[in-house]
């Protein structure tokens, strides 16, 4: 039995192609920071290793990663997009959304499980205006660790008092989001954005 609905957020519960080249500009800025190279530069060196990675696992590597191997620290990287840019210029609130929400709510507990830190994740979710349906943010800041790690999965499900069978995972990344989520026993819906949480709720309803 469903338990708890662990969300991605970016591409999930909202997409936004603004917010997507914010992120990459914000990406490109703090590596020409640390590296004291012009923010070009700093951009074909992140979209070549980019690309190389993905090549070599097969999926698209979050910016976090990449800049990681670039010696930019996890931390610097978060001040930095925190600085760059505010999502609640770009997200606008999604009634529709929330009223699925407010469905699954109505069976399950829901939290959020993201790569992003904790500033930005809780300012999309006030754009939205769904940040009062989750019982729980889990974000990089939690554990310092991100997805695919499985030990993310493992400790949020842990930290929600429930086993990873009892976990529906909901993701837009099969690579990122779900493959390991589904290796430790958890349930997994993938989608291709906000839109395709309404097919999720009648999918339950037909199991209920
Ligand atoms: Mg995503």
């Amino acid at each position: 039995m469903i338990k708890v609905i662990l969300f991605d957020l970016d591409g999930t519960l909202y997409s936004s192609a603004d917010v997507q080249k914010k992120f990459a500009e914000a990406a490109y800025h703090a590596l020409a920071k640390t590296k004291k190279i012009r923010i070009a530069q700093a951009q074909s060196l992140i979209e070549e290793t980019r690309a190389q990675l993905k090549a070599k696992h097969g999926f698209a590597v979050p910016y976090t990663l990449t800049l990681v191997r670039f010696g930019v620290s996890v931390e610097e990287w978060h001040k930095a997009n925190i600085d760059y840019f505010d999502p609640r210029d770009y997200i606008s609130a999604n009634g529709e959304l929330r009223k699925m929400l407010l469905h699954l709510k109505k069976r399950c507990r829901l939290a959020i499980l993201t790569n992003n830190n904790e500033v930005q994740a809780g300012r999309i979710l006030q754009a939205l205006r769904v940040e009062d349906l989750f019982d729980r943010v889990f974000t990089y800041n939690s554990f310092r660790t991100m997805k695919p790690n499985p030990q993310f999965f493992g400790k949020a499900a842990k930290a929600m008092a429930v086993a990873p069978g009892e976990c529906l995972v909901v993701g837009d990344r099969y690579s990122v989001d779900l493959i390991p989520a589904q290796n430790l026993g958890m349930q997994i819906y993938e989608v291709r954005g906000p839109d395709d949480i309404s097919k999720l709720v009648t999918a339950l309803r037909s199991v209920a």
